[in-house]
């Protein structure tokens, strides 16, 4: 794969923007370059220890590299390996811009899975070759490469994946990374609840590979908006080049610092997680509505219900929000339930049962 030809010709002749901080990089004490207020940020006047604890007057680094240490020591991904992204969203809008010539190239997606990458095509104006998972949720490998042609840039693997619950057989996706010329995307947003191993071990064996996580489920900072892209350094590079300048902002990148401190209270949530996704599917199997309880390594559960839109709405009138996805390519009567505190969890089958 040769990243120069992968990418769209105006990508490859772009000048990034260069901030006022590319451009001065030693030490200084006063900073009259990028036309910030020298002064400071307001407070409420109410309740001054409230909400800003410091100043956001300066612009944040936008190569975020002390977040990105962090990251590095907790994911052995070294940092020229890694994007931040305003959520894993926003690097999946800047793999269509980078590497997908509007109107032109095209990129390969595996119905039922996470709804952004056709909306993502759609607004870059890529079209999208749908192949269908099997009916057991895994790739239908034949049909891939069938779909496969010289305009194909990126094929979208989500594992495990959302809305169906199951990690991708990983021979399979090495059978894809192996033989296929663009990028493969392995979205694994919910990895930390997975018995899978994480592919970002990998990113050595295969230049072709982009990894995305996220912060926004296992580590309880969906509000934040911020995911990683992990890539060999000329992805990388190129997805640095075509991003805003200062796409994570301050207040983001301090409160995952300090965020990253805490990884013991995040496994010891995931333990939770996975115990209730067990036991909950456990006692919706045993529901009489219940047909079928999807095997599930992230942390929701996808389950086939006699009536799914009639569910959908009972709960919806005792408060209970969950996701119907009965229109969904193969997915016709199914649920998606978010595994819930131990509590939520309760009334939500405490509630099943009177309807
Ligand atoms: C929730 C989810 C994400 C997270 O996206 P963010 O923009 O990082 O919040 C990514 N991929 C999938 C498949 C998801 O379900």
């Amino acid at each position: 794969m040769d990243i120069n030809k992968l990418q769209r010709e105006n990508i490859r002749n772009l000048r990034p923007y260069s901030t006022a901080r590319d451009e001065y990089k030693g030490q200084a004490s006063i900073f009259l370059d990028a036309n910030e207020n020298s002064y400071g940020s307001p407070r409420s006047p109410r309740s001054p220890e409230t909400a800003l604890t410091k100043d956001y007057n300066r612009y944040p680094d936008p190569l975020q590299l002390d977040l990105k240490e962090a990251i590095s020591k907790i994911k052995g991904v070294p940092i020229e390996n890694t994007f931040l992204g305003n959520g894993s969203d926003e690097a999946i809008d800047l793999l269509f811009r980078a590497f997908c010539e509007p109107g032109q190239d095209n990129v390969v997606i595996l119905p039922p899975t996470y709804g952004m990458y056709e909306v993502s095509a759609g607004i870059n104006n890529v079209a999208i070759r749908k192949v269908n998972l099997l009916p057991s949720f895994q790739l239908d490998l034949d049909g891939i490469a069938e779909a496969i042609d010289e305009h194909t840039k990126l094929i979208f693997i989500c594992s495990p994946n959302n809305p169906t619950g199951n990690s991708i057989v990983r021979t399979d996706i090495e059978t894809v990374l192996a033989n296929f010329n663009g990028l493969v995307v392995i979205d694994e947003a919910y990895i930390n609840y997975a018995k899978q191993r994480t592919f970002i071990k990998e990113l050595t064996e295969y230049p072709n590979l982009v990894v995305l996580q996220t912060f926004s489920k296992a580590w309880g900072l969906a509000a934040l908006r911020l995911g990683m892209a992990f890539a060999s350094r000329p992805v990388i590079d190129v997805l640095n080049k075509v991003k805003p300048p200062y796409n994570i902002n301050q207040a983001t990148q301090d409160i995952a610092l300090d965020a990253l401190k805490n990884i013991e209270q995040v496994n010891e949530w995931i333990k939770v997680t996975v115990a209730e996704r067990e036991s909950l599917g456990n006692a919706l199997a045993a529901l009489p509505m219940v047909k079928k309880v999807y095997p599930s390594d992230a942390n929701f559960i996808l389950i086939e219900v006699d009536d799914a839109l009639n569910t959908y709405n009972s709960l919806v009138e005792h408060g209970i929000i969950i996701r119907d996805r009965s229109k969904v390519t193969l997915c016709e009567g199914c649920l998606r339930i978010t595994i819930g505190t131990v509590e939520e969890n309760k009334i939500l089958l405490e509630t099943l049962k009177t309807l």
